[in-house]
């Protein structure tokens, strides 16, 4: 017997559900590239992308997925043989730094834990150490999707301060960007990245780039730039220079309407509701972890990330519990992933997600650690209402 039909939900961190809306903006015949609707789309998504970041620095649209926005920033700021820093919370800053090393860049990773943030202390302690100056970029993510971890990037900006060092700071909010706070210029970040399908609720095919003054200047005289990349060939006079080419023009739609329900709804209130969604699940999970299987990947309370909770389940079958919220309730939940892989679950909260999408899901995942006999916590959903009741 299965429960499933009826609207399903996708809970894993990317992709994410997509508004109706959204969905029905790009639902258009293709349309001239030269003149007319598409140039004012293209203007509203760059400057909505500045809003987004909150910067003033320039902002760029790729046809890419977020792995070509980490080649994008990457290529226009450094040269062949460059020292960068990447800080490990997780899976994704490693990856950053594996596409790093492609094109000819000198990787070094300050090892760090899956269960835990940077420290922004190690990092000022090895910026110290490098009284040449040989690193020229550091990489971070804000949010890792696989550990669920929520990096303090204003922390990390001010242990580059103290340290007195001029490395670049490139910022990866692919899992983080319209869930939670970021401040491009605030903070200091010289580099910021993100992408379509993960907290700004479009199909995967775009991703963006935003970039300061400090990173304009490195741009003049890196010496990995590509064609397709080139932030110089995007700033030409065209409109199809920035995109290098045809744009992407349904997907342009698509988010020109995301980016108006995120401003409609209010980027604070956005992060609100995030919050609130996030705090809620990890009520959920206390509870659960009481005793048995279950626990949380972070240790730290204060690093968990409002888009993602990654819960770790010893000696269960995790695979059947997913199997079990997906074809028995309809529920999508993401399984873990790189060093986590088969040891728990990834729940995603991030994007078009609201109280209803969020407790049918914990739901789900109580009624199958009950179905498959996972030992647990009981009350975990008790938890995450007594919670919102508060809250709302
Ligand atoms: C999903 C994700 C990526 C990779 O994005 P793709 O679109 O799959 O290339 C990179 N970094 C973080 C933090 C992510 O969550």
């Amino acid at each position: 017997m299965t429960l499933r039909n009826g609207k399903e939900f996708l809970m894993i961190p990317g992709p994410t559900n997509v508004p109706d809306e959204v969905l029905r903006a790009m639902h258009r015949p293709a349309i001239d590239i030269y003149e007319g609707p598409l140039l004012e789309a293209t203007e509203y998504c760059q400057h909505g992308l500045k809003r987004l970041f909150r910067t003033e620095g320039k902002t760029y649209i790729y046809a890419a997925n977020g792995h070509g926005a980490w080649d994008a920033a990457l290529c226009n700021t450094l040269k062949r043989g460059d020292k960068i820093l990447v800080l490990e919370s997780g899976r994704f800053a490693l990856g950053w730094g594996e596409a790093a090393s492609v094109p000819g860049l000198n990787v070094e990773v300050l090892a760090g834990s899956w269960e835990e943030g940077v420290d922004p202390a190690r990092l000022e302690d090895r910026l110290k150490q490098d009284a040449a100056h040989d690193i020229k970029a550091i990489l971070v993510v804000q949010v890792d999707t696989a550990s669920g971890v929520w990096n303090d990037i204003a922390g990390l900006r001010k242990a580059i301060d103290a340290a007195g060092h001029p490395a670049l700071f490139m910022v990866d909010t692919i899992a983080s960007l319209g869930c939670l706070p970021f401040e491009m210029d605030a903070w200091g970040v010289d580099v910021a990245l993100t992408g379509s399908q993960k907290g700004l609720m479009c199909p995967p095919g775009l991703s963006f780039v935003a970039a300061g003054p400090k990173a304009d200047k490195a741009h003049e005289t890196a010496d990995l730039r590509t064609n397709y990349t080139d932030w110089t060939f995007r700033q030409g006079p065209e409109h199809y220079e920035k995109y290098c080419g045809t744009p992407p023009e349904h997907l342009l739609f698509g988010f020109r309407r995301a980016l108006e329900l995120l401003f409609e709804e209010g980027l604070e209130r956005v992060w609100h509701r995030h919050a609130l969604l996030g705090e809620a699940t990890r009520r959920a999970v206390a509870e659960w972890s009481r005793e048995g299987a279950v626990r949380f990947n972070i240790t730290d309370p204060h690093a968990r990330a409002n888009s993602v909770t990654v819960v770790r389940i010893e000696e269960a079958d995790v695979a059947a519990l997913r199997t079990f919220t997906k074809e028995v309730c309809g529920v999508t939940i993401g399984g873990t992933i790189g060093d986590l892989s088969g040891k728990g679950i990834r729940i995603a909260h991030m994007g078009h997600v609201n109280a209803v999408m969020l407790l049918g899901t914990l739901s789900a995942i109580e009624l199958g650690f009950r179905k498959l006999g996972i030992p647990h916590g009981r009350g975990g959903i008790e938890a995450a209402m007594d919670y919102l009741a508060g809250a709302l």
